[in-house]
């Protein structure tokens, strides 16, 4: 690693995601391609959220990349929202087309135009799916890998029901997966609460937000859940006969995370070495490193390394024996380091005689030598408690980047000198929010669920203080 976290942050992150092999730049601006290494944390991510979802009623479906201009503009404020940064077909092939074609940037509006179209009564209701897919918004602000590009991976919930209640029920159960699977899975602590006026999702009668702190300050939104309300129902006539005999319009909700959250954990866990990936979502937990220097001593360590990998393996541990002879020992530690693997063994002479296996933390950088009879129990063990302290060491940082102003001096001072969340009390406006960003370039981030004491009065007007959020400089 030629850059390191704390001198060059931005340098950093783009050489972690070059260098330990998660993705590269593709030739249109703003769009890159993954590598094996980084699709497969995104595939561990989705199983985590995939079987959360289907244990709570979701089923995955498929929806088309098009939709025709006039379905976009059906719902006015979201075509509003949305239209600087969509990408149309014009063509098709040579002839133009006699109606333009967006590419997807959200679903909703074909979502309410297929599954919506198809409900009759209260019985279908609710509609619970989901959609694995990708979605192209055009990136004219400087891109970054994961975090902002013109096309993302991401998994797009939307759901109808009959009544508002469970709709609002449907938004908050999202958000508490989303949560569990972020803290739980990503070992990253967030702050849970509503976006504002300003920033809800566009369409939505109010979004509901996780936002996490990186290191350099920044706060990144790592999943939103928003309850639409009717606001796309009634303009798509989405309607069900009750069981009163009678139409009635019904209510929706949608919900997101996309592989920005793994930009999150690039800048979260990672450290000079590169990559520290939390277990739960490390394609690779326990990476067997063979360390021979005498060619009549290849054969016994090779065969105990097998023997380790195959018992690590029975045990559902995703462990990966590296046998390759071009390369040195201490040329494979590093590049496992760069890669993030959260557990390394190594295995040498001394470790056959002594009927032991040495094992080494990535995120700690210790080494501890553990009994064979006691090898997976102790690489159980170990993982968890990377997990565990990766969480932590996350949490104490998030905990120390939460600083309250009651001054718009401290607001701006904070801001400058330590970052993260600024929690500050405003009146409420839409006018002062936006004052604040154009001057200080921090926005609302979140409005938590239970009211925080009122600090000052507003930071901006100075009028009576009314709502206490956490405010910040996002990706
Ligand atoms: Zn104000």
């Amino acid at each position: 690693m030629k850059h390191r976290k704390s001198e060059n942050f931005s340098e950093w992150y783009v050489e972690v995601v070059e260098e330990a092999g998660l993705a590269g730049y593709a030739p249109v601006k703003g769009t890159i391609y993954l590598l094996p290494y980084g699709y497969e944390i995104w595939e561990l991510i989705r199983s985590h959220l995939d079987k959360r979802f289907r244990e709570s009623g979701h089923r995955n479906a498929f929806l088309p990349v098009l939709i025709p201009e006039s379905l976009l503009r059906k719902e006015a404020e979201h075509f509003k929202g949305f239209t600087p940064e969509v990408f149309w077909v014009t063509h098709s092939g040579d002839d133009p087309l006699g109606e333009r074609l967006a590419v997807r940037p959200t679903s909703e509006t074909l979502f309410y135009a297929t599954f919506g179209g198809a409900i009759k009564s209260w019985r279908e209701l609710p509609v619970l799916v989901n959609f694995w897919n990708s979605a192209l918004r055009a990136e004219i602000k400087s891109t970054k890998p994961f975090i902002r590009t013109s096309e993302f991976l991401w998994q797009e919930g939307h759901t109808i029901h009959a009544t508002r209640e469970e709709a609002e029920e449907e938004v908050m159960r999202m958000l508490r997966i989303y949560r569990e699977v972020i803290e739980e899975k990503l070992a990253i602590p967030v702050v849970a609460g509503y976006k504002s006026e300003l920033e809800k999702f566009v369409g939505a009668v109010y979004t509901t937000t996780l936002e996490a702190v990186m290191p350099d300050g920044k706060v990144l939104q790592m999943a939103t859940s928003h309850n639409l309300g009717q606001n796309f129902t009634i303009p798509f006539e989405v309607r069900y006969l009750g069981p009163d005999g009678k139409m009635h319009y019904a209510w929706s909700t949608s919900w997101g995370l996309s592989w920005r959250v793994i930009g999150a954990v690039i800048m979260v866990h990672g450290d000079d070495r590169g990559l520290r990936l939390p277990p739960e979502i490390a394609p690779i937990q326990v990476v067997i490193v063979p360390i021979h220097y005498k060619e009549e001593e290849r054969a016994l360590v090779l065969e105990k390394c097998r023997e380790v990998a195959r018992r690590l393996a029975d045990a559902g541990i995703r462990v990966h024996l590296d046998d390759r002879t071009e390369y040195t020992p201490g040329w494979k530690f590093n590049e496992w380091e760069l890669k993030g693997v959260p557990l390394r063994a190594e295995i040498g002479p001394k470790e056959v005689e002594g009927g032991r296996v040495t094992l080494a933390r990535r995120d700690a950088l210790t080494r501890v030598a553990v009994s064979d009879a006691e090898l997976v129990e102790s690489v159980r063990r170990l993982l968890d408690e990377i997990q565990r302290s990766l969480y932590e060491s996350a949490k104490r940082f998030l905990l120390e980047h939460i600083t309250d102003a009651r001054s718009l001096e401290e607001f701006s001072r904070v801001l400058e000198e330590k970052g993260g969340f600024v929690r500050a009390t405003y009146c409420g406006s839409k006018e002062c929010e936006a004052a604040i960003k154009e001057l200080t370039g921090a926005t609302v981030r979140v409005i938590p669920f239970d009211p925080e004491p009122i600090l000052s009065n507003c930071v901006y007007c100075g009028g009576e203080g009314k709502v206490t959020a956490y405010f910040g400089r996002a990706y």
